[in-house]
């Protein structure tokens, strides 16, 4: 792959400088002689923490698909956090899972993963992305609309304004694009753009789990061995609602999160915290008084899955693609995000450089179809369990999805083979045919009896 050249004439605007339009800048400037990113945050808060992404004081869970993209669109990218000891590790053998029927078993699988917080990750991307010549970036700039061309059925430009003006249209510049791509993340206006532009707004998928994070920053102490990276409790339809995330990152640090779903939101304050901590099934408490707080709790609710049925709008501008999380967001809770943005950037830059000299526009029709092809899998894999935790009466579809996905998850504590499978599946290195081998439903089903003889004998001594 080459390294951001700018292939050819031509100005692309990405929307947005998180994680997604980071990976679109990389891409676009192989093909674009001027690659422009537009951030609302300024850059003097790019070292720290930012408002515009709350969520990266979360876990960031990085699953070997997105790790294996990254190395290709930024090769040697993981030589840079070398100095900063971040955990490299055998998901099989440093996790340690709490499966609804057992722990998983310590294998050998393979799937190599780094742990980094989010900042630094995106620090990094953000590093290389700039220093490409074709990319300028101008922060502190938020968009406030797209100017449409109507004849040509284009985005002619984009509307910017400083950060927090342009409400009333005083301060908005135009920035002139061949190309527009949205990926200013879950709260993207675009929706609204469009239909203020005359054209129908999108239809909208969306699964709402009620799932809340609470999550602290931890340092661990000299003395202190932790025998996992990752650490996971699962919640389990209908009533075991509560579980927890720890993650191992960078410079010997724990993010530990808390989570509830259902509604029941874990609470952001430190005798909450504690109290839920204590009501889970892993004795976790245990373990964090044995490491050193860094930071308050966070808490975090916006969890939606939410897809925007793009490649459906009729009179789609054709020079316009969104992607991330601006297009389909996921439950934070499977860590797929970045791993999608990752495939969305991955996907336009071969079917860029297949498109060779055909109109940018066709490619980008192409484009959106295949890549609404490719969230079904994703998709399917965080809202099938999700369904059964929405508010009001849950579908009979949704309870036949729901009960699934609950006999796959039963299925793989205590049982090497079907944790294996469980982490190429939830890493998105393989695709559902994994679960519809024989083997896997032969164990899915077998665990579906089990437990449903468990829940009959529970009902009987409850009687
Ligand atoms: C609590 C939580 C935990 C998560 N954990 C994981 C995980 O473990 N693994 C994983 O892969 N994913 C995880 N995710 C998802 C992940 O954060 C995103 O999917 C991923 O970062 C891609 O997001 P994005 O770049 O599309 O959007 P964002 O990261 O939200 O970036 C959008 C950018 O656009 C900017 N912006 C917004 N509006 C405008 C505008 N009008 N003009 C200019 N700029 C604008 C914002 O300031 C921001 O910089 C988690 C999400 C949450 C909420």
């Amino acid at each position: 792959m080459s390294t951001g050249s700018g292939g050819g004439p031509g100005h692309a605007v990405v929307i947005g400088a998180g994680i997604s339009g980071l990976l679109a800048a990389r891409v676009l400037s192989d093909h674009f002689s001027q690659v422009t990113l537009i951030e609302r945050d300024s850059m003097d808060s790019l070292r720290v923490w930012r408002s515009g992404v709350p969520q990266a004081r979360h876990p960031h869970l990085l699953l070997a698909r997105s790790q294996r993209i990254v190395e290709e669109l930024f090769p040697g990218i993981w030589d840079d956090f070398e100095k900063l000891d971040v955990p490299v590790f055998d998901f099989g053998s440093r996790t340690r899972m709490l499966f609804p029927t057992g722990f998983s078993p310590s294998i050998d699988s393979g799937v190599l993963c780094r742990s980094v917080s989010r900042p630094r990750f995106e620090a990094a991307l953000r590093r290389r992305v700039l220093a490409l010549p074709p990319v300028t970036y101008q922060d502190g700039s938020q968009v406030v609309g797209l100017d449409l061309h109507g004849l040509t059925r284009s985005v002619a430009a984009v509307l910017v304004a400083g950060r927090g003006r342009g409400r009333t249209g005083e301060g908005v510049r135009r920035v002139a694009a061949d190309v527009v791509v949205d990926a200013s993340g879950r709260t993207s206006h675009l929706p609204h753009w469009l239909s203020a532009s005359g054209l129908s707004r999108p239809r909208v998928s969306q699964v709402d789990p009620r799932l809340g994070y609470a999550t602290r920053l931890y340092e661990i102490p000299d003395g202190v061995d932790l025998d996992w990276d990752v650490l996971v409790e699962f919640t389990r339809l209908p009533s075991a609602s509560r579980g927890c995330v720890g993650l191992r990152i960078e410079n010997d640090q724990v993010l530990f999160t808390l989570q509830g779903n259902g509604g029941d939101y874990p609470p952001g304050d430190e005798d909450g915290f504690v109290a839920f901590a204590r009501s889970l099934r892993l004795p976790v408490t245990g373990m964090l008084a044995r490491l050193r707080a860094r930071s308050p709790i966070y808490c975090y609710r916006n969890t939606v899955n939410r897809w925007y049925a793009y490649h459906r709008v009729p009179r789609w501008p054709q020079n316009l693609i969104a992607v991330g999380d601006a297009h389909c967001v996921f439950n934070p809770i499977y860590g797929q995000g970045i791993t999608v943005a990752s495939q969305q950037a991955l996907l336009l830059h071969r079917m860029l450089e297949q498109g060779g000299d055909a109109p940018v526009a066709s490619t980008l029709r192409a484009y959106r179809a295949r890549q609404a092809r490719q969230l079904r899998w994703p998709w399917l894999l965080s809202t099938s369990v999700d369904r059964g935790w929405q508010e009001g009466p849950v579908s009979l579809r949704s309870r036949f999805m729901s009960g699934v996905a609950d006999a796959w998850m039963c299925s793989i504590g205590g049982d090497p083979e079907m944790f294996s499978r469980f982490i190429t599946v939830t890493h998105l290195l393989s695709g559902p045919g994994v679960l519809l081998a024989p083997l896997s439903l032969a164990r899915i089903g077998r665990a579906y009896l089990r437990d449903r003889r468990a829940s009959g004998a529970h009902r009987e001594e409850a009687r």
